[in-house]
């Protein structure tokens, strides 16, 4: 049996900047090829079991802005080249995230899958595995014969969706066929919302939808969506992907696209304002264990953001807050002067210096340079446990009493290990800062429970603030946006939709 592995992995900010296609890290490309990556290593090791394995290209972008489209153009064709080149396979894994657009807002997932579809023929079953924040279209449900979504974020289910994805793969290429039956809700979710931990409504969608999964149905995910693609697909989507003789699909997606409206008015929309923020980590006295951790959820490098702001950085130091630790800041130029000078050197440190980029304000302090690394970012724990995370060099700036761990690319700070990289030591702050959106609470595990963390609602081009920006490529209306179709009983906004395309049926 032969199969192929396969991938384009992008999550679009509409409101960050572009991309290219040198922005892409090109896993079949690294040393040890698609086995070492962390992105598709445990998918490989179970398929190499009962198939013999044919690596063709993976890109993954970082979050990012949409990608230049003839960048796009290239990748896209260059996979589907390669696919081709391969010869006959059994099946077809597409590692995807499932939220690219273009710069002209094309569906880059639906564009792919369909040029996948094109060369492997009608016959080859294909499988997508997608982030739970993908924007599901009709492109990529009806080039697909089977679409896993994860099931949790903070996202520690990978490595299961993974080696779901090697199983329905197997079971396919013996002969098995679907079909997926979908429906999209008119409902957008705040980034905040997308939480599947403690009692969220999310959480509780997808283990309602879970409690459906029946012989016949091969896979139930409930996808959040991305709602800063700001693309036609955004919204909460179900897919159900079905033996072919299952005759139950359609009153399961109901049935869950149901309750998941009804729980509509429950999805999180707010924040802590960064005033109020910093009162409470002023307020915090010195522990035996860190008191508070704030989140800057709209700087958020995972949703495309610069990691550049500094409104919680001047706020907290102008409010003389004591024992912070702050992470990562985004600050090349900051790096290479910290660097120039040297372990334990004072100076006046200007972050942003020279910055045009709007919510990256410059800001002046004196600073003592604390630590310097060169080393790659290996987090431990969370969700990039055992990944390799591109910070580039790295220093830790301390500003009165306030420790800023200091990186050259944008990377999120979703564990302790990416501040304890930068030699910091977070078991010994009062008060942790970070920027992420909810990664964190996988990696922080251990040091903060629920009721230590505050989001805060700074200004940034990941805000989760869905009245923030003006939306262009939406479908309306849209919850809650469009607060006019909240009185719509579930019954007026399922429309339920079934593809059988793809593989012929027998
Ligand atoms: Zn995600």
């Amino acid at each position: 049996m032969r199969i192929g592995v396969v991938g384009y992995e992008h999550e679009a900010n509409a409101r960050a900047r572009e991309l290219r296609r040198s922005d892409a890290t090109e896993h079949h490309r690294l040393p040890g090829g698609l086995t070492h990556s962390w992105i598709a290593g445990p998918l490989v090791e179970r398929l190499s079991r009962r198939a013999e394995i044919v690596e063709l290209p993976v890109f993954a972008f970082p979050a990012g802005g949409p990608v230049n489209d003839d960048d796009f153009e290239t990748i896209r064709d260059e996979i589907a080249a390669a696919t081709a080149a391969a010869g006959p396979l059994d099946a077809l894994v597409i590692l995807g995230h499932g939220a690219g657009t273009t710069s002209t807002g094309r569906d880059a997932d639906g564009e792919c899958f369909a040029a996948l579809r094109h060369v492997a023929g009608p016959s080859t079953p294909l499988v997508a595995v997608l982030d739970l924040h993908a924007n599901i279209s009709s492109a990529m449900v009806s080039n697909c014969d089977a679409l896993i979504g994860y099931r949790t974020n903070p996202h520690v289910d990978i490595h299961d969706r993974l080696v779901e994805a090697a199983e329905t793969a197997l079971l396919l290429a013996g002969g098995t066929r679907t079909h997926r039956t979908w429906c999209r809700l008119p409902l957008m979710l705040s980034q905040l919302a997308q939480l599947t931990t403690d009692d969220e409504p999310l959480g509780r969608a997808i283990d309602f939808a879970q409690s459906l999964v029946g012989p016949d149905i091969l896979n139930v995910s409930v996808f959040g969506g991305f709602s800063l693609a700001d693309s036609p697909d955004c919204g909460v989507t179900v897919v159900v992907t079905a033996d072919e003789h299952c005759t139950t699909a359609s009153e399961v997606v109901r049935d869950i696209a149901a309750f998941t409206w009804s729980l509509r008015r429950e999805f999180r929309t707010s924040t802590t304002s960064v005033a109020d923020a910093v009162e409470l980590a002023a307020a915090t006295s010195p522990p035996d264990a860190p008191a508070l951790l704030l989140a800057d959820v709209a700087d958020n490098p995972g949703g495309g953001a610069p990691a550049n702001t500094t409104y919680l950085l001047s706020a907290l130091h102008e409010r003389g807050v004591r024992g912070v630790q702050l992470g990562l800041h985004c600050d090349p130029l900051l790096v290479d002067r910290a660097f120039e000078l040297g372990r334990g050197a004072r100076f006046d440190a200007i972050f942003n210096n020279g910055s045009q980029d709007r919510y990256a304000d410059p800001y002046a302090a004196p600073a003592r340079v604390l630590a310097l690394t060169d080393e790659p970012l290996q987090p431990t724990r969370g969700v990039y446990a055992g990944a390799s995370l591109p910070t580039g060099r790295c220093c830790a700036l301390e500003l009165d009493g306030l420790a800023v761990a200091v990186s050259s690319h944008p990377v999120q700070c979703a564990d302790q290990d990416t501040l304890a990289h930068v030699g910091l030591d977070p078991t010994q702050a009062r008060v942790v800062v970070v920027k992420s959106r909810g990664h964190f609470r996988a990696g922080f595990a251990e040091l903060f429970g629920n009721d230590q963390i505050i989001e805060v609602g700074a200004p940034g081009v990941s805000s989760p603030d869905l009245d923030s920006t003006t939306w262009h490529r939406l479908r309306r209306p849209i919850f809650p946006l469009d607060p006019d179709i909240d009185g719509l009983d579930a019954d007026d906004v399922i429309e339920i939709h079934t593809t059988t395309t793809g593989r012929p049926t027998r």
